[in-house]
């Protein structure tokens, strides 16, 4: 719709964490509103490959995508908001850069020549940035620079965005992410790291196009004028980015600024049709307004950091809002549950979800968490290593198995009714060598999952090593415990449910990934569903 692709770029400035991914998504769903076609890519300058490899301590989630790369949760955020899948080429890490151009100088493709920063890095990240462009669908692809300007490691970035502007002109655009302080003590808003950051771009030879101003409180008058005067850009493309309640509002409060106009202006691209966000307000309605309330625990080892589980949250509030309900997460950390004080930090609740992860720590827990939940007839929900923990659970206190365990927590136990994959073993490096991505699975009749979505055949993205023993299928069936979905290929078991429960599911898979505004998962849906009656029941009880 545009002629060629305009390519967006958006850096932050000040401080880290201004929420650069957010302002991305929000300004590719207004123009995505005004029926352009967007995509978003992150580029991220550290030196590991990709996250994969990262412990969620330092980075938050790795969210996976429909092919199976491991990535920076920022493309949860991407997916979310616009409802279409991102995919390898969305985001890239400077480990990746330089693995690819000295792989390249191994191969001899730089026929002799001194491989070097400039050109041969900014050449690959320049190729990076443009790989989606060239794919001809998309009318803009915006380019969000992780890190802060100014940092060492983000340079070659800036500089290829430099560069890439100079040779694209006016299809190029740079959106600078910066922050106003408040002073507490004189009350007022200040502007100079402002000023400094946009000198800081400059010196790189860099013009911010548009500046984004996060800020708590109001700006005054006068303050766009005199932050435009400063950093050389028009008052009008000086943006206000309040604080806002959820970070569904941001497309909103970006359309009152009219963050897409300027954008579109800028680049060219005078008439363009209405936004049509009827869909997001109806989702903001329902998501603000609620008719009553749910407390989910939230079962996992690293609670204390909430964005390690990012997607799993937001999917909550997805269908929350699908239901017209309150979601109420009460985190609970695993590690710290025992048999003796299960009851105290789960009693109550009207749904429990026990979360993915690795390794053992905090395991027990979750498996006290899956007990009391099974025999307390609560809605529960199991990802992954949540999925696993319920067939451990069930193992030990059903079928009798005292041991029973994944060999990733204890290689010598005599039930491993969780094992490595076959296809696991003999890989060495642990870097994306997990079983990644969308895989199909095919739901048994009759039961609750294919009541949940609906369907028989569905596809799941998937993030793990180890599986459901199906040595063990028999015995857990006729227990009580079946596999209810089912990978059509591998046979591999992909759901698990407790027949004599009014919802226990256990996924192999992480649904998380797949919910949208648009389309919050049935996984979740279900889930919030049953969490709403049971706490119809527990408030009856109470009462009596
Ligand atoms: N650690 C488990 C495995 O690798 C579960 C992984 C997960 O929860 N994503 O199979």
């Amino acid at each position: 719709m545009t002629g060629s692709t305009k390519y967006i770029f958006v850096t932050g400035g000040v401080t880290s964490s201004l929420g650069k991914g957010i302002i991305s998504a929000s300004l590719a769903k207004l123009l995505q509103a005004r029926g352009f076609t967007v995509t978003i890519q992150k580029l991220d300058p550290y030196i590991n490959v990709d996250p994969g490899t990262l412990n969620p301590y330092e980075h938050g989630e790795c969210f996976v995508t429909e092919d199976g790369a491991e990535t920076d949760l920022d493309l949860g955020h991407y997916e979310r908001f616009l409802d279409v899948p991102t995919s390898k080429a969305n985001n890239v890490t400077t480990g990746r850069i330089y693995q690819n151009v000295i792989s390249k100088e191994r191969r001899g493709e730089y026929l002799g020549k001194t491989v070097q920063v400039i050109p041969h890095i900014t050449d690959e990240i320049k190729a990076h940035i443009q790989a989606l462009g060239r794919k001809g669908i998309y009318d803009f692809v915006i380019t969000e620079v992780g890190g802060t300007v100014g940092d060492i490691e983000s340079l070659p970035y800036v500089e290829a965005m430099r560069q890439l502007k100079w040779a694209k002109g006016k299809d190029c655009l740079t959106i600078h992410l910066t922050l106003l302080p408040y002073l507490g003590t004189t009350g007022e808003l200040k502007t100079k790291p402002t000023q400094h950051s946009v000198k800081e771009l400059l010196s790189l030879g860099v013009q911010p196009d548009v500046l984004v101003c996060r800020t708590e409180h109001p700006m005054l008058k006068g303050m766009k004028e005199k932050i435009a005067l400063f950093c050389n850009v028009d008052a009008e493309a000086v943006i206000e980015s309040r604080d806002a309640e959820t970070i569904y509002d941001v497309p909103l409060m970006m359309q009152e600024e009219r963050l897409d106009e300027v954008v579109l202006r800028k680049l060219g691209i005078n008439t363009f049709p209405d936004a049509d966000l009827d869909a997001w307000k109806d989702f903001l309605r329902r998501y603000k307004e609620p008719t009553g309330e749910v407390h989910i625990g939230l079962v996992g080892k690293y609670v204390e950091l909430k964005d390690a589980y990012k997607s799993i949250k937001e999917a909550l509030e997805h269908a929350g809002a699908a239901n017209e309900q309150k979601v109420h997460i009460k985190w609970v950390h695993s590690e710290k549950l025992t048999a003796k004080n299960v009851a105290k930090h789960l009693g109550g609740l009207a749904g429990i979800l026990v979360a993915p992860g690795f390794g053992h720590r905090g395991i027990e827990g979750k498996i006290e968490a899956i007990k009391y939940a099974r025999e307390n007839h609560i809605p529960f929900l199991g990802i992954c290593l949540g999925m696993q923990c319920a067939v451990i659970e069930f193992g030990r206190n059903v079928l009798g198995y005292a041991d029973a365990n994944s060999t990733e927590m204890n290689a010598d136990t005599t039930h491993p009714v969780i094992a490595m994959m076959e296809e696991q073993k003999a890989i060495e490096n642990k870097g994306g060598t997990m079983r990644l991505g969308a895989y199909p699975c095919k739901l048994e009749d009759g039961s609750m999952a294919k009541k949940v979505y609906g369907k028989r055949d569905i596809s799941e993205r998937h993030r793990h090593r180890y599986e459901f023993s199906n040595a063990y299928l028999k015995a857990y069936e006729k227990a009580g415990m079946s596999a209810t979905g089912i990978n059509p290929q591998g046979k591999l078991v992909e759901i698990v449910e407790v027949k004599d429960h009014p919802w226990f599911i256990g996924v192999q898979f992480h649904p998380e990934y797949r919910s949208t505004v648009a389309k919050p998962h049935p996984l979740f849906i279900g889930f919030v569903k049953a969490a709403m009656k049971q706490g119809v029941k527990s408030e009856a009880k109470a009462e009596a």
